[in-house]
C-alpha cells in the first residue's frame, strides 16, 4: 500500500489527507504546532475567543462550498458572499477535518531524505519517521524551500517564484462597543479590518463585553515586520483612539505576527508535483485565493497522486 507524509496539518494537508485516506492510503500528517489548523486558528483567553488568522470562511466550490455550508452563517453585508464558520471558532473545522486523521503533533520537521526507493523525514527532536512513498509539503513557500535544500529538482524554482506577505493582528476586547457591525473596513487606516468576534455565530458575549481582531494591511506589517509586541500594541491603540475618538478602554489586549499570512506572488496552479522522485508542493500559495485555494490546491493533488498511483 502506498504511505504518504504529508508535512503541514493547515486546512490544505488536511484535506489532502482525507481524500487520500478516504481512497485507502495510509496517510501520515507532521505539523510543528500543538494543533491542527496552521492559518486557522482560534486563540482563547479566560472566556473570550478570537480567530486571529483566517476570520471566516467563504466560497462558492462545490465541495468547499458543501464543506463551509455545514457551519452557522455569520452576517457580515460582505460584498464577497455568504460568510460561515463553526460556533467554537474557525480552528474548529480544521479539528473535524483531522478528527479521523494521524496526526503527529509538536514535530517541526528539519530534514527530509531518500533512502532508496522511501522518503525518511527527520523532526527537530532527530526523531526519524520512514517508509515513506511519497512527501507532500504544504508549508509556507520559504520554509518548503530550506527542506528542498539539498535535493536537485524543478520544485525548488516553482517555489522561488512565490512571495508571502506578513501581517500584524490585534486581539483586544472592550466595556464599549467600538461599532454596530459585524466588520469594519477603516478608510485611511493602516488597519484594514475589524471583526466583532461577538457578533459570530453563538458568540455572545456579557453587557459590557466586545471582542474584537484588528488586521493591519500587507504593506504596514511589511514595513513593522521585526518591530517588538509592545511597539505595535502601542500604535494600533493609538490608531483605534483617532478612528473612535476617545482612546478605547480594554479588557484584554494582545498582538500576533504572521510572518506569512497572505499570498503575494502565487505559483499559478493548484500545486507542482516532480514524479521521478516522489515529491510534492501544496498550499494556499500556490493559487492564492486563501483559504478556498488551500482547500483546492490540497484536493487537487490528492486527485492527481490518486490518478499516478492507479495508472503506476
Ligand atoms: C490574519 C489572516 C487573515 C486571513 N484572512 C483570510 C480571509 O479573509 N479569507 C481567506 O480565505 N483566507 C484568509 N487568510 C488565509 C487563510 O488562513 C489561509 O489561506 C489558509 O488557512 C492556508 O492554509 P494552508 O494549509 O495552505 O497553510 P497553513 O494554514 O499555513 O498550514 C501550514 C502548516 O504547516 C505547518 N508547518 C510549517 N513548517 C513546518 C515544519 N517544518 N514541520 C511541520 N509543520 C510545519 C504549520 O504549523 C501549519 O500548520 C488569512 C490568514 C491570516 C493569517
Amino acid at each position: 500500500m502506498e504511505r504518504i507524509a504529508i508535512i503541514g496539518a493547515g486546512l490544505c494537508g488536511l484535506r489532502c489527507a482525507e481524500v487520500l485516506q478516504n481512497a485507502g492510503l495510509e496517510v501520515q500528517l507532521f505539523d510543528k504546532s500543538r494543533g491542527v489548523g496552521g492559518r486557522l486558528a482560534t486563540r482563547r483567553h479566560q472566556h473570550w475567543r478570537f480567530d486571529h488568522g483566517c476570520p471566516s470562511l467563504h466560497g462558492d466550490q462545490d465541495e468547499w462550498q458543501q464543506l463551509i455550508g455545514g457551519y452557522p452563517r455569520w452576517d457580515t453585508a460582505r460584498a464577497k458572499g455568504t460568510q460561515h464558520l463553526p460556533s467554537l471558532g474557525i480552528n474548529q473545522l480544521a479539528k473535524d477535518l483531522g478528527a479521523t486523521l494521524r496526526v503527529q503533533r509538536d514535530c517541526l520537521i528539519e530534514s527530509i531524505e531518500q533512502t532508496g526507493d522511501d522518503w525518511l523525514v527527520r523532526d527537530q527532536h532527530g526523531a526519524e519517521f520512514d517508509g515513506f512513498n511519497h512527501v507532500v509539503m504544504t508549508l509556507p513557500p520559504l520554509q518548503a524551500l530550506t527542506l528542498l535544500a539539498r535535493l536537485t529538482t524543478p520544485l525548488r524554482s516553482h517555489l522561488q517564484a512565490v512571495s508571502m506577505a506578513p501581517s500584524w493582528v490585534m486581539m483586544w476586547v472592550a466595556p464599549t462597543q467600538l461599532f454596530d457591525a459585524a466588520e469594519h473596513y477603516p478608510e485611511q487606516s493602516f488597519i484594514q479590518r475589524i471583526s466583532a468576534e461577538h457578533s459570530k455565530p453563538d458568540r455572545g458575549l456579557p453587557d459590557g463585553e466586545y471582542a474584537y481582531v484588528l488586521e493591519a494591511s500587507a504593506a504596514w506589517s511589511s514595513h513593522h515586520e521585526e518591530a517588538d509586541k509592545d511597539t505595535i500594541e502601542e500604535a494600533f491603540t493609538k490608531e483605534l483612539s483617532r478612528l473612535f475618538g476617545n482612546k478605547p478602554a480594554r479588557l484584554h489586549s494582545a498582538v500576533h505576527r504572521w510572518r506569512y499570512a497572505h499570498t503575494r506572488t502565487p505559483m499559478g496552479k493548484p500545486f507542482a508535483l516532480d514524479p521521478t522522485i516522489g515529491l510534492s508542493i501544496a498550499g494556499d500559495w500556490c493559487l492564492g485565493q486563501g483559504a478556498g485555494g488551500a482547500y483546492r490546491s490540497g484536493t487537487a493533488l490528492a486527485h492527481q497522486l490518486l490518478e499516478d498511483s492507479a495508472t503506476g
